[in-house]
């Protein structure tokens, strides 16, 4: 069972304004893959005076501690995934941007010395491009 985002942050002890709140709980979810834009449409449901800097901003920072990974699923805009653990891969239709999680993780191939260029590996994202049964 995945943890929830909100409780993650407040676990260590992140200081949860009203909208940063609004955010995280608006992110957190099974399957979800939402874009900074997704998230701010459902943010200003909950919280109408919410800013779409503001929500880029805080979506940014989620990313940058580490509570939310940061996917460039598509080439065009970021997806934000606050399912941290288990790694998983996704599955993407480039038509319409559906993201379904892949639930095995089979670690992506090790690189020899010589294909690194001195860089320190920190994580790497596997996607599966493809067109969904709806777009077909
Ligand atoms: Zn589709
Ligand atoms: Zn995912």
């Amino acid at each position: 069972m995945p943890s929830h985002l909100v409780d993650r942050l407040r676990k260590r002890g992140y200081r949860l304004t009203a909208q940063r709140r609004v955010v995280a709980e608006v992110l957190d979810g099974e399957n979800l893959h939402l874009t900074a834009d997704e998230v701010h449409k459902r943010a200003a449901v909950l919280l109408p005076e919410i800013s779409r800097a503001t929500v880029y901003n805080t979506v940014q920072q989620f990313a940058e501690i580490g509570e939310v990974l940061e996917l460039s699923l598509n080439g065009r805009s970021k997806h934000y995934d606050p399912n941290i653990h288990p790694a998983h891969h996704h599955l993407i239709c480039d038509h319409c941007g559906l993201v379904y999680d892949v639930a095995h993780s089979i670690p992506a191939p090790p690189l020899d010395e010589s294909e690194l260029h001195e860089m320190v590996i920190e994580r790497t994202e596997i996607v599966y491009h493809g067109t969904c049964a709806g777009c077909r």
